[in-house]
């Protein structure tokens, strides 16, 4: 422990002691704005598929650089009040792609958070072509971010069943050459795998295998639908498996049943805020009433974070300071909010206020920016 590390928990009171800043595995920075009065969609979703076309994908389509700027700086700013030091996300704005990841990696490092990012290339609203300038905006921002301390970048797709086979060979490609993985939503629902059944295939998972589009080191988001067979698949080939229980009862997509058989699972909170004590209290809860076979759930998830986290940067994330270590810390009371967090040892927070950052301006500039994004929903 650095001397700032043990003079911070020191000054801090009793019961105070250093934890690992939290893990969000998978997120959305773009959807930071959609809990200040999101208007509801224009009739009521019938499935999951018209959960994203009715909100999901009307509400990326609305992004500009200022909407998807506002956005992220409040999602970060939050997250790290909630004590969560690291973010993986999977950004989609299909009208403004070139430059988006840019927009994350600023409002990021603005406020002190570490970030993986990545564009996930679609076919869905501009066919083979959106899915290209998808692609090309991952390459360029991997290029530029490979020595980055605190920021990094994978490849990414949006899912299997918005993908033709050439965009999915192309991004296997493209991240074996860069030296990253593919992140990408896997049988998030069943019309994931009804649709990759309809091409051929198994289901997603085999799907994005055979076409050599999930190198290791790869995310494959929920895993939802996915077979104990399936899962010992993604295990062999390397990749990591995110859960997010709140979306996924949120979407009723169902319980992903066979997880518990990887221990290559991280935790996601897919868009709600990053609070990862909210997302694991939520975990213990169904973990509990649906499967006996998942133990110590949250812990294992905990550990399957930083041991991702731990290979896309190279050190260790645990409640360290110094060399070996991200330096990623939260001091306070166990099951307390945050009262200090450092990232990269630099304090972000501290006494429970952002450092780098003014809590009321960003709230302030997200609600300007919000009542502008839905202006333009219709028109989405
Ligand atoms: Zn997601």
């Amino acid at each position: 422990m650095t001397a700032s590390l043990e003079a911070l928990v020191a000054a801090s009171g009793p019961g105070a002691t250093p934890r690992a800043g939290a893990i969000c595995a998978h997120t959305h920075l773009y959807s930071g704005l959609s809990p200040l009065g999101m208007p509801a969609p224009p009739r009521a979703p019938k499935d999951f598929v018209e959960i994203l076309q009715l909100v999901w994908w009307r509400l990326d389509r609305a992004l500009d650089e200022a909407t998807l700027r506002a956005s992220a700086r409040l999602y970060v700013a939050e997250a790290l009040l909630a004590g969560t030091t690291t973010l993986v996300d999977h950004h989609e704005s299909p009208r403004f792609i070139e430059g988006s990841l840019d927009v994350l990696a600023e409002e990021s490092e603005r406020l002190g958070i570490r970030l993986v990012t990545t564009y996930g290339a679609t076919e869905r609203n501009g066919g083979r072509d959106e899915g290209k300038r998808g692609l090309a905006e991952c390459e360029r921002f991997v290029r530029a971010h490979r020595a980055s301390p605190r920021v990094r970048a994978m490849v990414g797709l949006h899912a299997s069943f918005t993908v033709s086979d050439d965009t999915i060979r192309e991004a296997g490609a493209l991240a074996r050459a860069l030296g990253v993985g593919v992140h990408v939503h896997v049988a998030e629902d069943r019309a994931d795998v009804e649709d990759a059944k309809r091409r051929g295939y198994e289901g997603p998972l085999e799907r994005l295998l055979a076409l050599d589009g999930l190198p290791r080191g790869s995310i494959a988001a929920h895993g939802v639908w996915l077979e104990e067979p399936s899962v010992r698949r993604a295990d062999a080939a390397g990749a990591w498996l995110v859960q997010n229980p709140r979306s996924n009862a949120n979407n009723r997509v169902g319980w992903p049943r066979a997880l518990w058989a990887s221990e290559h699972v991280a935790l996601g909170t897919d868009g709600f805020a990053a609070d990862m004590r909210e997302e694991e209290r939520a975990l213990a809860e169904q973990a509990k009433a649906h499967d006996a076979r998942d133990v110590e759930a949250v812990a294992r998830r905990r550990a399957g974070g930083s041991a991702m986290c731990g290979e896309i940067f190279g050190v260790r994330f645990d409640a360290r300071v110094g060399e070996g270590s991200a330096g990623d810390v939260v001091i306070g009371a166990p099951d307390a909010p945050a009262r200090h967090v450092l990232v990269g040892g630099a304090p972000v927070v501290r006494d429970g206020a952002l450092v780098r950052g003014d809590l009321g301006e960003i709230r302030a500039y997200a609600r300007e920016q919000a009542a502008r994004l839905w202006a333009r929903l219709p028109a989405a």
